[in-house]
């Protein structure tokens, strides 16, 4: 599509210098020189599939020179390496119905090089008179995806690896625990005020390492590359669920839920119920003094995703610290509050999941809403 001129714009420009847009159709030299500029390699094809135009990119990325390039059919230019069958059916089956594709892999070997990733993206022109070419743009994405795949390789030893150790915690605290629990039961009575109350000591921190414990492991569930299982969840259902859990800290703080109408969604169904109880808690933790928590859940359509939103009527965020909070272990209360800091960087690692995100709009003072999407 030509660039649309624009007149007279720009506020920047002033009243003296009218600003006029460039249009590509009046500038062949332009829309030559962008072509042999751009990083991409690019191809046009006409109806009968031949190159009517290549890039610079192109004969340089592949090494391939204009006379074995130009007026070739697409399948027959560079040894014959794009005539695959994959190729083939996006050409003729896909891009004549569809009119476009994108993000197309292809694998790509040159004679003594190593194997190499390509990724296509491709258009139907219609230029004037009928006549119909494809536009091929083909970018060489094997180091973006080998740094990919080496982040996800580290991604996932990492979460393998705190969740072997959290786990591995679990026994030795257990012990500790018992121990100090049979120490107060059996020695307590000979035992003075101070004694008694390191006694204490030991049986709190022990408690507390068993939650951070237990937010690790999800933290790191959350994380791994695939825990499996996606299926359909009514998430009425899984409200239902949190708010039995949350039973006992709802009664303490006398909170006031309500539930809009939610949809069925395909998700992780644990990780999904951690993530409403995580916002669902905090929602009833963090309240203002002496006013109870009213909380609404509500969840929104838009045509890609469905939008959740968990609002309270807290002591909301101040702005600078309204991204901070989603690292893991940030924590803006102290010990009056109890929580291990991983609650809310397990959400959003599950929102991201899932293909969705999760972002907060708070208010300090006046109370939070926390929203995340997930794709339908
Ligand atoms: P925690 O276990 O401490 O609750 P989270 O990761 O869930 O950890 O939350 C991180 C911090 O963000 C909390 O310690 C709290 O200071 C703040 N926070 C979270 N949710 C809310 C909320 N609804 N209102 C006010 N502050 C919140």
């Amino acid at each position: 599509m030509p660039l649309k001129r624009t007149e007279g714009s720009s506020r920047r420009q002033g009243r003296s210098k009218p600003f006029n847009a460039l249009d590509l159709s009046d500038n062949p030299e332009l829309l030559a020189a962008v072509v042999d500029t751009v990083h991409e390699s690019l191809l046009v094809l006409d109806s009968e599939l031949r190159v009517v135009l290549a890039n610079r990119s192109f004969f340089n990325t592949f090494h391939a020179r204009a006379e074995a390039t130009l007026g070739h059919p697409l399948y027959e230019i560079d040894n014959c390496r794009w005539n695959t069958p994959s190729l083939k059916r996006l050409v003729e089956d896909v891009l004549p119905k569809e009119g476009s594709f994108e993000g197309f892999e292809l694998s790509y070997t040159a004679p003594g090089s190593r194997n190499r990733v390509m990724e296509l993206n491709a258009r139907r022109l219609e230029l004037g008179r009928g006549r119909q070419f494809l536009l091929l743009a083909i970018d060489d994405i094997t180091e973006r995806k080998r740094s990919n795949d080496a982040l996800l390789r580290a991604n996932a030893e990492l979460s393998s690896f705190s969740y072997a150790a959290a786990h591995d915690l679990q026994a030795p605290l257990r012990i500790v625990k018992s121990y100090a629990g049979l120490l107060a039961k059996k020695y307590g009575s000979r035992l003075d005020a101070a004694a008694a109350g390191y006694i204490r000591f030991i049986q709190e921190g022990a408690t507390n390492m068993e939650e951070l414990i237990r937010s690790l492991l999800q933290y790191a569930t959350a994380t791994e590359p695939d825990p499996g299982g996606k299926m359909e969840i009514p998430l009425k259902n899984t409200i239902e669920r949190v708010l039995t859990d949350l039973g006992a800290l709802i009664k303490k703080e006398a909170a006031e839920i309500t539930v809009g109408p939610l949809p069925i969604i395909t998700a992780y169904p644990v990780q999904i119920r951690q993530l409403f109880q995580n916002l669902i808690s905090n929602a009833v933790k963090y309240h203002k003094p002496g006013i109870a928590p009213v909380i609404q859940v509500a969840a929104k359509e838009s045509p890609e995703e469905w939008i959740f939103s968990v609002r309270d009527n807290g002591v909301g965020i101040e702005p600078q610290y309204q991204d901070q909070i989603f690292e893991p272990l940030k924590r803006l209360h102290g010990r009056e509050i109890p929580g291990s800091g991983l609650g809310l960087a397990t959400s959003r690692k599950v929102a991201e999941r899932h293909g969705g995100r999760m972002w907060v709009d708070s208010r300090p003072g006046a109370g939070s809403t926390f929203y995340f999407t997930i794709p339908k």
